[in-house]
C-alpha cells in the first residue's frame, strides 16, 4: 500500500482524534499517500501535490514552498508490515486517512482482518471525501466512515468534488458521519443544499472551522456553532491544531 512517508518510517501515529464525532478518543493514525483531488487548502498536500502535477495551492504564495517528489514523501508497505506498526501502540481505535484512503480499498480489508484476528476489539474509522464508491465489503470492515465532501471553496468544480451516486449510498449508511470544512456564509448555504439534495440527517451533520492555527479556528467558531445550533447540526473543532499546531505525526 502507498503510505506517506515521515522521516523514513510511514505516517502511523498514536494520537488523539482531532475532528469529527470522535474528537478526544484515543487513536493510531494510518496515513495513505494519494488523493484523486486538489483542494486548494488542503494541510496534507504532501500525499498529492507531487513534482509535475498541474495543480495550484494556497501554499504557492510561499517563497518556500515546491511540490513535493513522489519518492520523498511515500513508502510501499505491505498490510501486514503495516500491522506490526499498528500493533506497536495500545489504542484499539485506528482511523484511516489519507489522501484519500477509499483509493486503496482491497489494501485495508487485508490489513482489517490482519488486526481483527489479533483482537476482535479494534475499531476502524476511515476519513473520506465521498468521491469513490466504497465496496461492500469495504463498508463491512469498517466501523464508521467520517464523510468530508468538499465546497467550492477548495478551488475545484462541482463536477469533481460532488459524486451524487456516492453521497446517496453513505447517506443511507449508519455508520456515516458528515463533517464540512466551512468559513463563510455562502459555505453554510452551499452545505444547506447539499444537505438537503442528499437527505442528509441533521444529527450527523457537523459543521468545523477551516483553519491551521487557534487564531484561524477562533475566527470562525463562534459564528459556525450558532449556525449549527440554529439547524440541530452538530460543531466540531480541530483539537490537535489546538494541541499541536499543523506539526506532523502526532
Ligand atoms: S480531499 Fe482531503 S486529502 Fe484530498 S486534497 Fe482535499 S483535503 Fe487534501
Amino acid at each position: 500500500m502507498k503510505l506517506a512517508r515521515l522521516n523514513k518510517g510511514p505516517e502511523i501515529f498514536h494520537t488523539i482524534q482531532g475532528e469529527g464525532v470522535s474528537a478526544g478518543l484515543p487513536a493510531t493514525f494510518i496515513r495513505a499517500s494519494r488523493c484523486n483531488l486538489h483542494c486548494r487548502w488542503c494541510d496534507t498536500d504532501y500525499t498529492w501535490n507531487f513534482e509535475g502535477t498541474p495543480w495550484t495551492h494556497d501554499f504557492d504564495a510561499q517563497a518556500n514552498y515546491r511540490k513535493y517528489r513522489k519518492s520523498e514523501v511515500t513508502i510501499e508497505l505491505d498490510p501486514a508490515q503495516i500491522a506490526e506498526h499498528v500493533l506497536k501502540y495500545p489504542t484499539r481505535r485506528v482511523v484511516l486517512t489519507g489522501g484519500e484512503p477509499l483509493l486503496q480499498q482491497q489494501g485495508w480489508i487485508e490489513l482489517i482482518q490482519l488486526l481483527r484476528q489479533t483482537d476482535p476489539a479494534f475499531f476502524f474509522e476511515v476519513e473520506t471525501n465521498a468521491t469513490r464508491m466504497p465496496s461492500a465489503e469495504f463498508s463491512d470492515a469498517v466501523n464508521q466512515f467520517n464523510v468530508s465532501p468538499k465546497l467550492a471553496n477548495s478551488g475545484m468544480d462541482e463536477a469533481i468534488r460532488i459524486m451524487p451516486d456516492v453521497l446517496q449510498h453513505l447517506a443511507t449508511n449508519p455508520k456515516a458521519w458528515f463533517k464540512f470544512v466551512a468559513t463563510s456564509s455562502a459555505d453554510l448555504e452551499e452545505i444547506e443544499l447539499l444537505a438537503k439534495r442528499f437527505a442528509l440527517p441533521p444529527g450527523r451533520v457537523l459543521l468545523m472551522p477551516e483553519g491551521r492555527t487557534s487564531a484561524e479556528l477562533d475566527r470562525h467558531g463562534s459564528k459556525l456553532a450558532a449556525a449549527a445550533l440554529a439547524r440541530g447540526w452538530r460543531y466540531c473543532d480541530r483539537l490537535h491544531v489546538r494541541l499541536w499546531g499543523d506539526k506532523r505525526g502526532v
